[in-house]
């Protein structure tokens, strides 16, 4: 599409916007004048769901009205609550039903994922990672490695950028893959890296893992619900991610899960086992035999928070109804006007650090400020815009397309140049 650079194309985008009343779907926070936000930070927080309200009150007050009868008969009953989010779960990443779980905490199940994908032998005991991984993440594979008895200063390989760039290329990713995939075990990439916004190829990168004899997992915390996603396609061999990101599911919301297909009746692979992993027929006859459910939801070790399953089902039940396909086309076109608008305008301060590829993107832009950065996030902090900073220079906006607009987009910039 051929942008213009008027409030009025913005406004005329808004109203030709399918998805337009979405908005309308969620909460938005307003300034202390009680003017709505432009909130650009549901990379980080999403928004309520102005739904979720009723479906947590069902629960607790069926918590109220029949204590434990709840487990059997709450309106919606708590003993499977969790499957009633599968089948909209499976649909938002791309996967079959028995392939997708929601449980515990994003770094929680990165971990118990490893101890399934991550065996590391003498010969094959590496774990592959962009350099500029989430914390979490960093931390996470230096403790496996170190569990298992290795050394994170040599079976920790880190995927640099090229000297003088930002994001990291896809070549030199396969490239070393192919070098030095005999020794590694593990290949464990963000869907999108939180800081620059780069979203990697994931179909490449695990067909190349694949080929070598990796493993080949992703952390999708800033992919999901941001990204259309095929992980049964693509074949990868797990996926974990948060909710509370871009799915909206609350502070802290319960994690996901994925484990492809190909794995899930396979019994050599080490698995930590808790009593709702176990066989849903036979788990209350209380018996220390483990037969694990033949989907990934043997990977379940407790039975889940209710309160949170049921405020990530009213927000699934949003993108089941819009649709990753047609969030996905309004988002190119929303983070698309972003940088046209960013670049038509540019002062010389302002660099996109994100690639301008929109296959290599999500809807996040990561703009460094080359001057007074943090006096530039503060200013426009004050003016209303809730976004974030990354030290040292970054700021990162998320134009999400359940509840950004177009006029956002504009009012942004004309406030980022101000
Ligand atoms: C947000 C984020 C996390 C946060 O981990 P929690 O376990 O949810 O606290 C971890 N990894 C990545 C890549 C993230 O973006």
């Amino acid at each position: 599409m051929k942008f213009e650079n008027n409030i009025e194309f913005a406004m005329q985008l808004d109203s030709n916007d399918p998805l337009h009343s979405y908005r309308m779907k969620f909460h938005i926070p307003r300034t202390p004048a009680g003017k709505d936000v432009i909130y650009f930070a549901g990379n980080s927080l999403g928004l309520q769901p102005k739904s979720v309200r009723a479906c947590v009150e069902q629960e607790l007050l069926d918590w109220e009205t029949m204590g434990v009868e709840g487990h059997m008969h709450a309106k919606h009953p708590w003993l499977p609550y969790h499957e009633f989010l599968t089948s909209q779960t499976a649909e938002l990443v791309g996967a079959k039903p028995e392939e997708v779980v929601n449980m515990n905490s994003l770094s929680v199940n990165l971990h118990l994922m490893m101890v399934s994908f991550y065996r590391p032998t003498k010969a094959r005991n590496k774990i592959l990672i962009e350099a500029n991984a989430f914390p979490s993440d960093h931390y996470a594979v230096q403790s496996q490695i170190k569990f298992h008895g290795y050394d994170p200063a040599e079976s920790l390989l880190e995927m640099k950028p090229r000297e003088g760039e930002v994001t990291i290329r896809t070549e030199d990713i396969l490239d070393r893959i192919e070098k030095e995939g005999d020794s590694i075990a593990l290949i464990m990439f963000a869907g999108v890296n939180y800081y620059t916004g780069q979203a990697f190829e994931f179909e490449k990168i695990t067909d190349a893992g694949h080929k070598k004899g990796c493993m080949v997992g992703f952390d999708l915390a800033h992919a999901s619900g941001n990204l259309k996603l095929e992980l049964n396609k693509w074949e990868c061999d797990f996926a974990v991610w948060c909710s509370y990101k871009y799915l909206n599911g609350g502070p802290g919301a319960i994690a996901g899960a994925f484990v492809h297909k190909k794995h899930l009746l396979d019994m050599t692979i080490p698995k930590f086992w808790g009593w709702w992993g176990q066989d849903k027929a036979t788990r209350f006859l209380m018996d220390h035999d483990f037969r694990p459910i033949p989907t990934v939801e043997s990977w379940q070790l407790s039975n889940p928070p209710i309160l949170q399953l049921a405020a990530l089902r009213a927000s699934l039940d949003i993108f089941h109804e819009a649709g990753m396909s047609a969030l996905r086309a309004k988002s190119e076109l929303l983070t698309g006007f972003a940088e046209y608008l960013i670049n038509e305008n540019n002062n010389g301060n302002i660099e996109i650090i994100t690639p301008a590829e929109i296959n290599e993107r999500g809807c996040q832009l990561s703009i460094r400020a080359k001057q007074s950065g943090k006096a530039l996030h503060s200013k426009l902090n004050e003016a209303g815009i809730i976004c974030d900073w990354r030290e040292p220079d970054v700021i990162r906006i998320a134009p999400v397309p359940l509840y950004n607009t177009f006029a956002d987009v504009w009012n942004f910039v004309k406030l980022l140049y101000s």
